[in-house]
Parts: structure tokens; C-alpha cells; sequence
């Protein structure tokens, strides 16, 4: 039994038994690259999913994190924090929509918050009638009831009802579908700019730009989740951003404090004033350690680090195309660093365990999609290594039962 199979069973005897875990103990990172604990190396294309924005241990986080570390760790709310005052006016900086910043310490929370303030943004104003979040079916918001609830994925509320009430659900990127649902019960629309624990689904051309425009008719909110695709992930700060279009909130989480835990809320003047004070609130949200973190990443990010991860996810995206001369690659989708590799002919968890076997971190969702999320700071180097690797784990996966070989 080598020790990554050690720290298996000491697992299976201590955790409870949620997380379907792949048999390898990672206990060191640097850029772009893990190790477990047989010294065996890896290339993090899953990136904490799409988390590790900096890659890891990278030294302005590591400079910012312990700086911090040795000067205040936590004061709670009750006090102003300057680094979240900080983090707050550099986020708005970049977030033209944006005039109110709020903490919290996940996704989850983040859209949490922002649909309790949907809710209470028309409450106050006599029209708590006005309740219904609308979202989209295949969607994903968090693990909460009322993110389990709107997130679209029936798996992930069983054995939890009775659910949230008030919660419908339309077809994700059906423009006609999402009108019909829209009306004076509605509070807001929810939705994901690509939707990506579903397996990095992309809407037609337009849908942001449609929804935009129906929840002002319809006189609703449009809540973006950009937990996955916002802070360059899609390769600008926020995916909509592309759409040219501005949402009345946005809840962040993932890359935003590139593995150290943050999540936040942007919200328009308008709205962000009804989070009025006692109305919501979190201990550690806004903490100064993860607002540190979430400094040095801003920083990066508008240091160059957004331009090159825009570059290399160019690069990155040619080189996967030309697997499909494998005969088992259908084509990629994606955007920026968020990409999937859609698979024909093979099972994805195959591919990925074979992948894992030759030294690529990938994530297989459904049976025929992996999805890959690298760090913003690779390099076009390492970018070819794991698409050579990917090439050799696809020929290497046995074909699916009844498949005609590629
Ligand atoms: C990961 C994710 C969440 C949940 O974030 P947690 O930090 O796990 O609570 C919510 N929405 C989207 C789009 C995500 O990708």
C-alpha cells in the first residue's frame, strides 16, 4: 500500500462519505503543478476548480498572506476592516455596474445574500408579492437549501426537502421560455453566464443580452452568478462583461481569493442600499487575511496576468483543438481558461483516470465531458505538456461498450 493509499483509508474511517475522491494525497503545490505524497507530480488542470487563479504558492499571494498574517488576522464586522474597505473599492474599480461591495466566505453565501437581497429589495417597497426567483435547469449555485433549491439539479435536493418555496425553473438559454416564466411575482432571474459544474455549457449568442432585457420589462433583477467564470477565468474580469451588458447583482466567489476562502457580493446603488444595517451579516466574511489575498490577485490581474491568461487560453484552445485527429475529441467549448473538452467513443472518468495516471489533473462531468480550468498563469509550455498528456490518456482510455473505435 504506497501513502496516497494510506491517507485513503484513514479518510474512509474519519470524513463522512460525500465527496467521490480520486486515490491520490496532494500535499505540495508551485505554479501550475501539485504533488502527492509519493513525490509523484501533476499538472492542475482542474485548479481547485477554477480556483487557483495564481497557480500555486504563488509569491505576491504568499507575500500578501503572510504580511497580513503577521499583522491582524481577524477583528469581525463589528469594526472597519481597511483591507475590505480596500478589496471593496478595487473590486468596483473594475466592476462599472457596481457602487456596494459586501463579504462572505463562498459562492454559496455570495448567492445567498444576493437572493435574500432580491427579495428584500422589492419587500421594502410594499411588494413582497414580488418574491419568485426564476433560474435556469442544469444551473449550480452552491450547497445551501436555497442555492440547492434554484440551482436546477434535482440530485443535489434530495433527501433535503421541503425545499425553498417561491423557486421556478425554465430551460437554460431558451429566450421564449424565460419571457413566459417573467411577471409581477418576479423577483429576479439567476443565472450563470456559462454554466460550469454542468459541464461548461455555453448559451446561444445574445441569451445575456435577452435576459438583460425581459427583467427590465418584466420590472425584475438579473443576478449573475460568476462564482466560476468571473475574475478572468473567461479572459476578461467578468464574463458578461463580453455581452455588454451590466446585471443589478453579481455574487463572486472561486478565483477570487485564489484558494484563500472569499466570497462576495456586487450590487448596484439601487439595490445594494436595502442591505440595510442587521439585515444580513457573516463573522468572518471580509476577514483581513482573505482580503489581503483578494488585494494581491487584483493586483495580478490588472498587472498583465489578464492579458497573458488571455493569450495562453488562445494558445491553449489550438492545441486541444487538433485532438480531434484522435478520433475521440467532438470539439471544445468554452471560454477564456474555462474550457471542456467534449469526448465521443470513451468514457470521460477513463480518460481522466488515465490522464491522472500520466500526470494531468482533469475533471470528467457526465460521461463524455472534461472539463479543464488551469491556473491563469500558465504558460504556453505547459499548456502543450498537459495537451500531450491528454493526447496519450484519450488513445490510452478503452473504448465505451458498443462504441465503433475511433
Ligand atoms: C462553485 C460554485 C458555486 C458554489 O461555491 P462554493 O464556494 O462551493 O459555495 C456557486 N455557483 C457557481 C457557478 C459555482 O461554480
Amino acid at each position: 500500500m504506497d501513502r496516497n493509499q494510506a491517507w485513503a483509508a484513514r479518510a474512509a474511517e474519519a470524513l463522512t462519505p460525500n465527496y467521490r475522491q480520486h486515490p491520490v494525497a496532494l500535499v505540495r503545490g508551485e505554479g501550475v503543478r501539485v504533488w502527492d505524497v509519493e513525490g509523484r507530480a501533476y499538472l492542475d488542470f482542474l485548479g481547485g476548480v477554477a480556483v487557483s487563479a495564481l497557480g500555486h504558492c504563488h509569491p505576491a499571494a504568499v507575500e500578501a498572506l503572510t504580511r497580513q498574517a503577521r499583522t491582524l488576522w481577524h477583528v469581525s464586522n463589528h469594526y472597519f476592516i481597511p483591507r475590505q474597505i480596500e478589496l471593496a473599492e478595487a473590486l468596483l474599480a473594475v466592476t462599472p455596474f457596481a457602487r456596494r461591495a459586501f463579504f462572505c466566505n463562498s459562492g454559496a453565501e455570495a448567492n445567498e445574500v444576493m437572493l435574500k437581497l432580491a427579495r428584500k429589495f422589492f419587500a421594502d417597497q410594499g411588494h413582497p408579492e414580488r418574491h419568485e426567483i426564476v433560474s435556469a435547469t442544469g444551473s449550480f449555485h452552491g450547497r445551501t437549501l436555497f442555492t440547492v433549491t434554484v440551482g436546477g439539479q434535482e440530485k443535489y435536493q434530495h433527501g433535503f426537502e421541503p425545499l425553498v418555496p417561491g423557486v421556478r425553473h425554465v430551460p437554460f438559454g431558451d429566450v421564449a421560455a424565460l419571457e413566459a416564466a417573467l411577471d409581477h411575482r418576479t423577483a429576479a432571474f439567476v443565472v450563470e453566464p456559462i454554466q460550469g459544474e454542468a459541464g461548461v455549457v455555453v448559451p446561444p449568442a445574445g441569451y445575456l443580452r435577452a435576459a438583460r432585457e425581459l427583467t427590465r420589462r418584466a420590472g425584475a433583477l438579473l443576478c449573475l452568478d460568476e462564482v466560476q467564470t468571473g475574475v478572468g477565468r473567461t479572459g476578461r474580469m467578468w464574463a458578461h462583461q463580453g455581452e455588454g451588458i451590466a446585471p443589478d447583482l453579481l455574487a463572486s466567489a472561486k478565483g477570487l481569493g485564489a484558494g484563500f476562502p472569499i466570497g462576495a457580493l456586487l450590487a448596484t446603488e439601487e439595490v445594494g442600499a436595502h442591505l440595510t444595517p442587521g439585515s444580513h451579516g457573516t463573522t468572518f466574511g471580509g476577514n483581513p487575511l482573505a482580503c489581503a489575498v483578494a488585494l494581491a490577485v487584483l493586483a495580478e490581474l490588472r498587472g498583465g496576468l489578464l492579458e497573458r491568461a488571455h493569450q495562453v487560453a488562445g494558445h491553449l484552445l489550438a492545441r486541444l483543438e487538433a485532438l480531434r485527429s484522435t478520433g475521440r475529441v467532438v470539439r471544445i467549448r468554452g471560454q477564456g481558461l474555462l474550457l471542456a473538452v467534449v469526448l465521443q467513443g470513451c468514457e470521460a472518468a477513463a480518460v481522466a483516470d488515465a490522464a491522472r495516471e500520466r500526470g494531468l489533473l482533469v475533471n470528467p462531468i457526465g460521461g463524455d465531458v472534461l472539463r479543464l480550468a488551469p491556473p491563469l498563469t500558465l504558460a504556453p509550455a505547459e499548456a502543450d505538456e498537459a495537451v500531450a498528456l491528454l493526447e496519450a490518456a484519450l488513445l490510452a482510455a478503452p473504448a465505451r461498450q458498443g462504441a465503433t473505435p475511433a
